[in-house]
């Protein structure tokens, strides 16, 4: 099944709603950077909320970054995604350390909170105007859906209720089910609407449980909103996908230095560009530097 987000809304337009299964998503994410499974889980929950918040940007050009800076022993990391283009949303990303091992929780379920530990979160959005818009709020649990919840509520003055989960194989290395979903509520949303809301969120079902089930998005959405006028407006793919190439890589180079890109070629030995966002190396010959060397001079 490919990975997707569905758009809806209910009660009259008055909430906004997005559900999305990123299983394989994630699952490329584990295997572009052999991540842990508390790092997997961390990683593809905000990888998750990255491709659920891409399908909100309004142009294909638009750019948003994710960043997390914390103290934990993941120490960070960052999800970077597009809007959508040719009916699917790319995101890219990863974590400052990939092998972070911590216990589970009490009640078995991997520790995210635990490995970020105390933090913030950094929210970037390129929409090509002069100035980006920048919001950076503190991490609340470091369980990823309750900060971007807060960072909904205080950057962008949405109340929004978020869910994310990433239920790993216990050997490791193998993503059971990814997925998640985002609520917003509408300026113009009635109390008895918002009422209603709140009871479904606080006694909805983890979901992990719904996906594991093999409850499609749509299924979730008509799930929990059936009997709220539920309307699914459309649906976009959505991929871990990277837009890193050797030519881009080349263009980097080239902005170093003549005299330091002189010294690589004297060096005679090739060297190793990695992208760390999807841990690719690209490779190159002194032959390949000297033509970028001459390239850059003209
Ligand atoms: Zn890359």
């Amino acid at each position: 099944m490919n990975d997707y987000i569905v758009r809806a809304t209910a009660a009259d337009d008055s909430i906004r709603l997005f559900a999305a299964t990123t299983t394989n998503l994630v699952q490329s994410a584990h295997d572009a950077h052999n991540t842990s499974n508390v790092a997997t889980a961390a990683l593809g929950r905000l990888l998750t909320g990255g491709v659920i918040m891409g399908s909100m940007l309004k142009n294909e050009t638009d750019v948003m970054t994710l960043q997390i800076e914390c103290a934990g022993p993941i120490k960070g990391m960052t999800v970077t995604v597009g809007g959508e283009k040719d009916g699917c949303v790319n995101a890219k990303g990863y974590v400052i350390n990939p092998n972070v091992e911590i216990p589970l929780k009490e009640n078995g379920k991997l520790d995210v909170g635990g490995a970020l530990g105390a933090g913030f979160l950094n929210v970037i959005k390129d929409m090509g105007l002069k100035e980006p818009f920048a919001g950076q709020t503190e991490l609340v649990t470091g369980e990823i859906a309750e900060d971007l919840t807060y960072y909904f509520a205080t950057s962008e003055q949405t109340p929004s209720a978020v869910a994310l989960g990433v239920l790993m194989a216990p050997e490791g290395g193998q993503v059971l089910c990814a997925g998640g979903l985002i609520v917003q509520l509408l300026p113009f949303a009635p109390d008895d609407v918002i009422a209603k809301l709140e009871e479904k969120i606080s006694t909805m079902e983890p979901i992990t449980e719904m996906l594991k089930k093999g409850n499609t998005p749509e299924e979730i959405l008509n799930i929990l909103f059936s009997d709220m006028g539920l309307k699914i407006n459309d649906s976009v793919n959505a991929a871990f996908k990277c837009d890193c190439s050797k030519e881009k890589v080349s263009k980097a180079i080239m902005s170093i230095d003549a005299k330091d890109l002189e010294e690589m070629i004297a060096d005679a030995k090739p060297i190793e560009v990695n992208c760390h966002f999807c841990n690719t190396t690209y490779r190159f010959t002194p032959d390949e530097l000297a033509i970028l060397l001459k390239n850059k001079k003209i």
